[in-house]
């Protein structure tokens, strides 16, 4: 079972031949929809658990298993992590990664045109935002490529973006790290003026013990 995210920003389960995407999520379950839903009119679906590390029922499907396909998808978010990451020429990161490829997964990938198309846009959506001189350049809610995903899950390492008329509330989070500050008796606050973009006035990190988790949050300055 492998999570990858789409060229879109959603996540996409991989398992046994057959992608899935997402559909709902419960309290402890998630339910997947194979990804050929309309295109073959497939039934088929998986319910996880909501960490997706296991894998609770499956349902047929009305079509074979295809492991190139799902190879391809693999190779495909490779390529794209590794533009986002390294920022080297489309055409250089293609040929790197075409070169270990077995020919079939090669011919799934599609054309060569159009991966070079996607390189560039997931570089120029991982590409840091310029520190804004007024609110009105700060979009919200934040397109995709502004929010880092954490490499452990592929979930967004922004896990709240709320904005009301007069303040913009940002949250990070790692995976693990909002679990320690539920168990914790106490917090220890602390912010830093220095650190955060122009238009917001402080980043805050509240800390528990042990000292190494922290949540951070960014509000924006109300008054200049
Ligand atoms: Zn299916």
């Amino acid at each position: 079972m492998e999570l990858i995210t789409t060229s879109r920003g959603g996540p996409k389960l991989l398992h046994e031949g057959y992608a899935y995407t997402k559909q709902r999520a419960h309290e402890s379950t998630v339910r997947w929809e194979c990804s050929k839903k309309k295109t073959a009119m497939c039934k088929g679906s998986l319910i996880t658990d909501v960490n997706v590390s296991r894998v609770h029922a499956v349902t047929g499907h009305t079509h074979a298993a295809d492991n190139v396909a799902m190879s391809a998808l693999k190779v495909r978010k490779e390529i794209m992590d590794t533009a986002e990451a390294s920022g080297g020429r489309p055409g250089q990161i293609l040929a790197d990664k075409l070169a270990t490829c077995p020919l079939e997964v090669r011919a799934a990938l599609g054309k060569r045109e159009s991966l070079k198309r996607q390189i560039r846009r997931a570089k120029r959506g991982a590409a840091p935002p310029t520190d804004p001189r007024a609110m009105e350049g700060v979009p919200y809610p934040f397109p995709g490529g502004y929010g880092r995903k954490l490499p452990e899950s592929g979930r967004p390492f922004i896990t709240h973006d709320g904005e009301s008329q007069d303040s913009r509330l940002v949250g990070f989070a790692s995976d693990d790290g909002p679990e320690p500050l539920r168990a914790a008796r106490g917090w220890r606050v602390g912010g830093s003026h220095s650190t955060a973009p122009r238009r917001f006035a402080q980043l805050v990190c509240v800390r528990v013990s042990p000292p190494q988790t922290a949540v951070a949050l960014g509000r924006r300055q109300l008054h200049v």
